[in-house]
């Protein structure tokens, strides 16, 4: 192998995709040729899925790449990326596989190019496993507009995990540096509001988790029937498109002064509506106690824009498997080394420099 290749074990940490699509980020943005094996090693099934698949030919047509080891199973990649250029791209995964994963592979390059970008990806937007449609527009975007480029998403149309066919567009300004990222507190609670997607289910789904978000048990999150909105077809005014097949997904967003963070829970044959619904509240509850600015799920998400950016610092609530793969990545891409230091209670500054 060519010494100029970086060679990345797919086994790593997670041992997912996540290696994959991190790689791929990186070596695009830095211009950086990969070789990587053991592909989703830590997998029931390793090896590239459709949805993987689709980072990879996303990310050869943004950067002109020059690709091999590109077939469904591949368990071993080369890439050597030309140039990133912004534009105007379609993506279509082909099945449910998660539309905001593949944006996690294309997204950090192109927050640094000359031109802007007009992104669609055909596939899933609430699937098992992935953030869902909302945390990457309201969540994380907003985040990344903090170094410097402007963001917005919207959905066309609703995917769900066993069909996909869903839609979602991208439009990317980009900056011509990025800003190191410094976490903020996000001030003070505002309330919280929900969405019930609910298509094609047996009946009463959607209302017991209603149900649920409304209880007792969780009145510290504050949602009424005024701040719950149920995505099923009913609306009139929901300007998305009906989905092809079914599915199920509770999100709860928690409005602070200065951030949004968005908890999804997707539902599926044999996951009881009061357990999708119950997890949604709990991992929101947990956070609005935490005291700690950046969620668990945000945190790996933020480390690839953040190194392209040259590093920053943020303080999450412990440290997930997800982060610390993202962190090894990043290390061998760049120069940049991460720090974990002890904040109050649980949380943990993690810094990038
Ligand atoms: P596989 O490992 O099967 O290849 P994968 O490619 O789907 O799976 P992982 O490597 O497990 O992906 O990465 C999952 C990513 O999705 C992580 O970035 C994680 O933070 C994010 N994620 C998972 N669930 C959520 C959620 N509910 N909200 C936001 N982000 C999520």
């Amino acid at each position: 192998m060519d010494k100029a290749y970086i060679t990345v074990d797919g086994s790593m940490g997670e041992g997912g995709g996540q290696v994959l699509r991190a790689s791929l980020a990186l070596s695009m943005a830095l211009g950086k040729p990969f070789h990587m094996t053991h592909i989703r090693a830590n997998r029931p099934k390793p090896g590239m899925k459709r949805q993987h698949l689709t980072c990879v030919s996303a990310a050869k047509a943004v950067s002109k790449a020059t690709v091999t080891g590109d077939e469904i199973n591949s368990t071993e990649i080369s890439f050597i990326p030309e140039s990133v250029q912004g534009g105007e791209y379609t993506f279509r995964i082909g099945t449910g596989g998660s539309i905001t994963m593949v944006l996690q592979a294309i997204v950090p390059p192109l927050l640094m190019t000359k031109e802007s970008s007009k992104i669609t990806v055909i596939g899933g937007t609430h699937v098992p496993c992935a953030p869902p449609f909302e945390f990457t527009q309201q969540t994380l975007f907003p985040q990344l507009e903090r170094l410097g480029p402007r963001i917005s998403a919207r959905m066309e149309k609703v995917g769900y995990m066993d069909i996909g066919g869903g839609s979602a567009t991208v439009e990317i300004s980009p900056a011509s540096q990025l800003v190191p990222f410094q976490s903020e507190d996000h001030g003070d609670f505002t309330g919280a509001t929900a969405i019930i997607y609910g298509h094609n289910l047996p009946e009463g789904i959607t209302e017991r988790e209603a149900g649920i978000l409304l209880s007792e048990k969780f009145a510290a999150l504050g949602l009424t029937r005024d701040t719950l909105r149920f995505k099923d077809g009913s609306d009139d005014a929901d300007k998305t498109d009906l989905p092809v097949g079914g599915g199920n997904a509770v999100i709860v967003t928690l409005h602070h002064e200065k951030a949004a963070n968005v908890f999804g829970e997707i539902g599926w044959r044999g996951r009881s509506a009061e357990v999708v619904a119950s997890y949604a509240c709990k991992r929101a509850l947990e956070f609005l106690f935490s005291g700690a600015p950046i969620e668990r799920h945000l945190a790996d998400q933020l480390l690839v824009p953040m190194a392209l950016a040259g590093g920053g610092s943020f303080v999450t609530k412990g440290v997930s498997l997800h982060t610390k793969t993202c962190l090894a990545v990043v290390e061998k891409f760049t120069h940049l080394k991460s720090t974990i230091t002890q904040e109050k209670g649980k949380a943990v500054r993690i810094t990038l420099q």
